[in-house]
């Protein structure tokens, strides 16, 4: 990625009002990531390959967050109550799918809490992402979720959709579809503060 579009982007993303603190990779991003959390607070995630990837959860919880994924729920444990508990988390951490060159943050879901995460509940909501993130456009932003995050998430879970086979979105109409709606974030919202740790890295997709 240009030097020169990730400035442009950092620069649009702040004038939109969200916080941008820039990394040259993800092990710089995380020690801050953890220095920023403070031990007392709760810490909802939404589902990231980034996140896991870079070890976030296992960091928070050996340092003694209270860290709530339902992908990592225990035997037992009931997915849909760790949702709800991550909802009303302190902090929400999450990647995002797309980051517009003009500052905007574009996601797709099937379930929704993610989307629910970023707009509204929290005292903060921490985003980590690659610059592969950054697009020009609206359009290549969709573009790029529905031909290469959404087709990698379905194959991941196992989904039977046509992209989980093709790699390439065929707009379907099946019942195992995992994009259901899509949020576009354009100004940082009123109530939750959106900090985008943004990494000079490929991560995530
Ligand atoms: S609409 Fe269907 S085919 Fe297209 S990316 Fe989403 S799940 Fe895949």
């Amino acid at each position: 990625m240009k030097k020169e579009i990730i400035a442009r982007t950092i620069e649009n993303l702040s004038q939109n009002g969200f916080t941008v603190k820039f990394f040259p990779d993800s092990e710089s991003a995380k020690k801050v990531i953890l220095e920023d959390i403070a031990p007392d607070k709760t810490v909802g995630f939404g589902g990231s390959m980034t996140v896991e990837n870079m070890g976030i959860y296992e960091a928070l919880k050996e340092k003694g967050v209270r860290a709530l994924w339902h992908w990592k729920a225990d035997e037992g444990e009931n997915k849909r109550d760790i949702l709800k508990l991550s909802a009303a988390a302190d902090i929400y951490f999450s990647s995002t799918n797309a980051i517009t060159e003009s500052g905007s943050l574009v996601n797709i879901d099937g379930t929704g809490n993610r989307l629910s995460g970023l707009l509204f509940g929290h005292e903060k909501v921490i985003i980590v992402a690659g610059v592969n993130k950054i697009t020009r456009s609206l359009d290549e932003a969709l573009i790029r979720i529905k031909n290469i995050a959404s087709p990698s998430n379905a194959k991941r879970l196992g989904r039977k959709t046509p992209c989980a086979s093709l790699g390439r979105c065929m707009n379907c109409d099946v019942p195992d579809r995992i994009c259901k709606a899509t949020l576009i974030i354009d100004r940082q919202p009123g109530d939750s503060p959106i900090t985008i740790y943004l990494i000079n890295e490929d991560l995530g997709y």
